[in-house]
């Protein structure tokens, strides 16, 4: 009995140590594709499988590659108080008043979205296929994390408040049950972000000033409703798992005012005209040109990070767990 119990808790925990969940991920990419204008569509529609699709590789890689953990997240709340104002916006301000060591085990997310949108422009600069869409599909990713109330928390589970387990929930139990049939996709277009690191910037604060919420609705919900009424043992991928029952879940993203649903759909604009701008500030470059060009898959080193995120636990940065 106890190897069972044992094993349903590490499915429930394995569950829920993915970013946005990888569902989150590759909605956001998909979608954030039909807010470009056609001169963009016309290369990013054909591959939108393949931008979806690799949305969730950086999160991936965090199990082959030591740098990887600390982009996925920044616990503002070590720094202070709500703007911190004191934090340094610029990576090189920032590394000089805090230290490159710190910042690290603090996580990094906005300035890795920084360096990836500029790498994006590097790329479209060279009109290069391969690149253009693997660092689109990072892009998309960080992106999408700083969106993440959690991510800019050092509480990121709530293994502070005892609500253990939080972090999946949000980002992924709410979205994998609710977004397919009633999240509004209808976003509009990209939009050009004359500054780009103040419009990051921006997006993580909303995101931590939202975290009080996230967990206060939760630890309320939880009060009110029956401890067998919060939880439900559902199947999935053929095994038996624990998580947040059905009813909890929607009642909690109605008490979030669809919290998640108006961060999902941020992330999606913020997505889009980040590799819009990263485009227009590469000159505009003709990527029509560029559909008949094959996309170079590295088969080996994919294979690599599929297998070690099947088996093992991330090298640095945190489990949500
Ligand atoms: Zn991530």
């Amino acid at each position: 009995m106890l190897r069972f119990i044992c094993t349903l808790l590490f499915i429930f925990i394995t569950f829920q140590t993915q970013g946005w969940g990888f569902y989150g991920h590759q909605k956001i990419n998909e979608h954030a594709v039909y807010l470009l204008p056609p001169q963009m569509m016309v290369f990013f529609k054909p591959h939108i499988r393949y931008l979806s699709v690799h949305a969730p590789d950086a999160d991936k890689r965090r199990y082959i590659i030591a740098d990887e953990g600390p982009r996925h997240y920044i616990d503002l709340d070590l720094f202070g108080n709500y703007p911190y104002a004191h934090l340094p916006r610029r990576w090189e301000d920032a590394v000089a008043q805090f230290s490159e060591d710190t910042l690290l085990s603090r996580g990094i997310v906005p300035w890795h979205v920084m360096r990836t949108y500029k790498l994006l422009i590097n790329a479209f600069e060279e009109k290069n296929a391969t690149k253009i869409l693997k660092l689109a599909a990072d892009l998309g990713h960080y992106i999408s994390d700083a969106h993440v109330p959690l991510h800019t928390s050092h509480n990121h589970n709530g293994q502070f408040t005892n609500q253990h387990g939080i972090h999946g929930f949000w980002e992924s139990r709410v979205p994998e049950l609710l977004a397919e049939g009633e999240f509004d996709f209808f976003i509009g277009k990209a939009e050009y972000l004359k500054y780009p690191e103040d419009y990051i910037w921006n997006r993580i604060l909303e995101s931590n000033l939202a975290c009080d919420s996230v967990l206060l609705f939760e630890k309320n919900l939880s009060e009110q409703m029956r401890k067998d009424t919060k939880y439900a043992f559902e199947e999935r991928n053929g095994k038996v798992i624990r998580q947040y029952s059905a009813v909890f879940t929607r009642n909690y993203h109605e008490q979030l005012n669809k919290m998640v649903e108006r961060r999902m759909r941020m992330a999606i604009f913020s997505t889009a005209s980040f590799w819009f701008t990263a485009w227009v500030n590469a000159g505009q470059p003709d990527l029509s040109i560029l559909i008949k060009d094959g996309i170079e898959t590295n088969h080996e080193e994919l294979e690599k990070i599929n297998n070690a995120w099947q088996s093992g636990k991330a090298m640095l940065g945190r489990q949500e767990d």
